[in-house]
């Protein structure tokens, strides 16, 4: 019933389990002890949790796991990597609708009032991305999809392209509303592996360090030059690893993405973020998951994006356009504003050496 009623409430998937410790503990503990998380300091706190999603209510024993489309199989762009288009940079699909925090805790609230209402005596706890819950765990449990080699939940029908949320409950529930955990389909592909510009992954581990994602979203510092090259056109996110899952290829499924979602909105125009002051950006991420990522930070991306695009000009045979000069200009003018900001200012330095360099 519970499954039945988050489908009505637009969740493409939805699943039970019974709450028990992770099966994950070493691998998860390593993963931090090697410093692969980066700076997201947060993921070495609260780990009792974590490990024990039973404790995030007292006495928790189960959780309703939900998935949430943000790019459908079923449309023809959902799975293809998407051209370059020279001053523009891309945005992962992920975070160019409205902000899913705001979008899935609205319909979990409507679905944990209804369960409380239901069962008054029930604690329960609604959690998207803001609780620390080993969601991928969850969800393989609660039959939603299994955990691929580049560590993102796959469902054999819809693909990979969705969020994860949930509530832990004190309800006991008992077979069969509890489903079957889904098996491993990736089997002997390694397409992930080989297409991760950076080669941050090895397989079912990603270091975040290395990873554009986390590079463009939560790494506030200056990026290692050696990775800037890596990074192509993105300017927040990466979806390279998604795009060449054959669970992301055209089917018709008949699943749209979720409606605030369904966004035209694939790429920031470079010269105008490199322009931004705050208001700007305030404004082009109102409602967007996009906030996360500082004014100083975005515009480091921006510039990462226009050097690794102005290479790829100088290194074909077309002649200069008049948009590459502007691009170009547009690097040395912030090199010389004594304003601009300490990150973007290094990303400007490393970018313009490279580009003075392939003049040489
Ligand atoms: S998001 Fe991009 S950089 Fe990160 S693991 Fe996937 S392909 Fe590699
Ligand atoms: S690309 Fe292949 S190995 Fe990677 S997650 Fe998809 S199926 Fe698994």
């Amino acid at each position: 019933m519970l499954v039945n009623r988050a489908k009505d409430l637009g969740f493409a998937c939805a699943g039970i389990a019974t709450l028990e410790s992770s099966k994950y503990k070493e691998q998860y503990e390593r993963w931090i002890e090697q410093g692969m998380h980066g700076a997201m300091d947060w993921l070495e706190r609260n780990n009792d949790k974590r490990l024990n999603p039973n404790q995030l209510v007292d006495q928790g024993l189960s959780v309703l796991m939900v998935a949430d489309l943000y790019a459908s199989r079923d449309k023809e762009s959902s799975g293809k990597s998407e051209p370059t288009v020279l001053g523009h940079g891309k945005i992962a699909r992920y975070a160019r609708g409205r902000d899913y925090h705001k979008v899935m805790k609205k319909r979990l609230i409507v679905l944990a009032d209804e369960i409380r209402a239901q069962y008054p005596d029930a604690s329960l706890k609604v959690f998207v991305d803001t609780a620390p819950v080993p969601e991928r765990e969850l969800a393989q449990r609660a039959g939603i999809g299994w955990t691929g080699k580049n560590t993102l939940t796959i469902n054999p029908k819809l693909g990979s392209y969705f969020f994860l949320g949930g509530i832990v409950m004190t309800l006991e529930v008992h077979a069969p509303q509890t489903q079957e955990s889904i098996s491993d389909h990736c089997g002997t592909c390694t397409r992930c592996i080989d297409a991760c510009p950076t080669d941050a992954i090895t397989p079912y581990q990603v270091d975040a360090r290395r990873c554009i994602s986390y590079l463009t979203i939560e790494h506030r510092d200056r990026i290692d030059p050696k990775l800037q090259s890596k990074m192509g056109d993105w300017i927040y996110g990466c979806d390279i690893c998604q795009e060449v899952c054959p669970h992301n290829s055209l089917k018709e499924t008949g699943i749209p993405a979720h409606v605030h979602y369904q966004s035209e909105r694939g790429s920031f125009d470079l010269l105008e973020v490199l322009d931004w002051k705050e208001e700007d950006r305030r404004q082009a991420f109102t409602n967007s998951a996009m906030k996360r990522a500082k004014l100083d930070m975005i515009k480091r991306n921006a510039v990462i994006v226009t050097t690794n695009q102005l290479q790829s000009v100088s290194a074909s045979a077309e002649p200069t356009s008049e948009e590459s000069q502007e691009l170009k200009g547009k690097l040395e003018e912030l090199n010389s504003d004594l304003d601009t900001e300490s990150i973007v200012r290094q990303a400007v330095s490393v970018g313009l050496g490279a580009l003075n360099k392939d003049h040489d």
